[in-house]
């Protein structure tokens, strides 16, 4: 039996302390977390350890008795390891409906970067500071979004390239951004906002970014067919701006280059062979989730040529099933190429007859699981969800437990301690983020603890909110936001500033 001694009232009290800082720290409660199996976030090898935390900080690691009225969590059967860092986080406006960040912690999660994908919030400080107020429930760092600044440079006329006055304009919203403790930019070149930027204006910001050691990170510009053009614009950037790149949610998606991960890597590692760090992360989906017309990115939905296009990109009709649809509830379910056979049409019929009506949701396969497999298992990729809180896609309540429950437990793709430091150290380390990251005396005690044989997500496509199990305990800054698996309501997240 799993003995849990825990009591709100002492949780509530660390908190007190733990949040108005350390000069409080003698009325600090020591808290020994026993019986587990430790894996420190480095890579080393799983060893048998207790691990001692005193207010906000990890004491002591080893063979440990219980001191006379110290708290004990008994994580005998159970892995102790740091918290999730995830480099890649949606949950900016989320947190004002749930400041607990309940699908986050769940996961996990103890520290999240939020701003990617070249949206962010402006100015960084001020949003810094609300999230201290509001209390958190995970630590927040943020990215400053290459999309926001040019926004608010160029108002509604962005649709063309920026003047160079226009590029210092954004430059010295960067700068200030960095000062005030963005750890790095964000952007998102296959959007609206972004696309029409130049290389030339990206490597002028990133150049900005360089001043003040932060790192670029990219949702690079095309993620089908031109994906390695996009790559390697994402690898000169970092080259001639002198600066760190992360490629977000590396990805390969569509026919075009579906099984290609492999020369992918090349790419990359010839990059890193030549000087330049660049790493990247990986989402655990071969499926997104959208509105049907997504697939026709030239929104011609009634041409049948665009839209056979569309559909052989993601390798055909069968790749598309129907997740929602007003207009005829009964194609809920089933995939296009199902639907063409019932009505003896064709799947690119259908879609424009779907259309027509109203449109559908859609899931759609975007990856292969090869190509996820192989990025995987490359040392400079690390886990990250681009989910975040509300995220109507299963990556946002299930991505960690995912990796460990799936690639890690099921399919052995990765080792557990391989898979905990793409979890932890590797994307702490990318962050800058000091004294996190790994369990080590003195460090901050963000830890979790897990089932390592129960551990496993449960958010589907259609029901994206479900929650993981396996997920015992969490810690953020020493104080339980979860607790046997259930929400405390504690909020002990800080703002970081790089
Ligand atoms: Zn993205």
């Amino acid at each position: 039996m799993k003995k849990i001694v825990w009591l709100c009232v002492f949780a509530s009290s660390l908190t007190v302390v733990t949040w108005h800082g350390s000069a409080q720290n003698k009325q600090a409660i020591s808290l020994l977390i026993t019986g587990g199996t430790v894996i420190d976030g480095t890579g080393a090898p799983r060893r048998r350890a207790d691990v001692r935390i005193l207010g906000d900080k990890i004491t002591q690691l080893g063979r440990l008795q219980p001191l006379r009225g110290e708290r004990v969590i008994d994580a005998t059967g159970l892995m102790v390891a740091p918290g999730f860092v995830d480099i890649h986080n949606h949950s900016e406006r989320g947190f004002a409906n749930d400041p607990t960040a309940r699908s986050q912690v769940l996961q996990g999660i103890t520290t999240l970067a939020v701003g990617p994908d070249g949206g962010s919030p402006l100015p960084i400080g001020q949003y810094l500071e609300w999230c201290e107020k509001q209390r958190l429930g995970t630590n927040v760092i943020a990215f400053v979004g290459h999309a926001t600044v040019r926004q608010r440079v160029m108002g509604k006329d962005f649709k063309r390239t920026a003047t160079s006055v226009e590029i210092t304009q954004m430059a010295e919203l960067i700068e200030q951004a960095m000062r005030e403790g963005a750890v790095g930019l964000s952007s998102g070149l296959e959007y609206d906002i972004g696309n029409p930027a130049t290389t030339e204006e990206v490597i002028a910001l990133a150049a900005a970014t360089a001043k003040y050691r932060g790192i670029y990170m990219s949702h690079v510009r095309d993620e089908a067919d031109l994906a390695f053009d996009a790559f390697r614009e994402a690898i000169r950037i970092g080259r001639e701006a002198k600066l760190p790149v992360q490629i977000s949610h590396i990805k390969l998606g569509t026919v075009g280059v579906w099984n290609k991960a492999r020369e992918v890597v090349k790419l990359i590692e010839a990059a890193r062979r030549s000087g330049l760090d660049v790493t990247a992360d990986c989402y655990p989906y071969d499926a997104w989730s959208s509105t049907i017309t997504v697939l026709v990115p030239s929104r011609k939905h009634d041409d049948p040529a665009a839209v056979k296009k569309g559909l052989d990109d993601v390798g055909g009709g069968q790749n598309v099933l129907v997740t929602s649809c007003s207009a005829h509830r009964d194609y809920e379910g089933k995939t296009l190429e199902d639907l063409a056979k019932a009505q003896g049409k064709t799947a690119v019929d259908v879609y424009i007859q779907i259309v027509k009506d109203g449109g559908a949701g859609v899931v759609c396969k975007s990856m292969v699981e090869t190509d996820i497999k192989t990025f995987y298992q490359q040392p400079w990729v690390m886990v990250a969800s681009d989910g975040g809180i509300g995220m109507r896609h299963p990556r946002g309540a299930g991505t960690f437990p995912r990796v460990l429950g799936r690639y890690v437990r099921e399919w052995k793709w990765l080792s557990l301690e391989e898979a905990i430091r793409k979890m932890t150290s590797f994307p702490a380390k990318r962050l800058s983020l000091s004294e996190r990251g790994a369990l080590k005396p003195g460090w901050k005690a963000d830890v979790v603890v897990f089932d390592p044989n129960a551990v496993v997500d449960h958010s589907t496509m259609t029901q994206p909110a479900l929650e993981p199990t396996g997920v015992k305990h969490v810690l953020v800054n020493g104080v339980a936001v979860v607790a046997d698996g259930q929400m405390t309501g504690e909020r002990s997240g800080v703002a970081l500033r790089h």
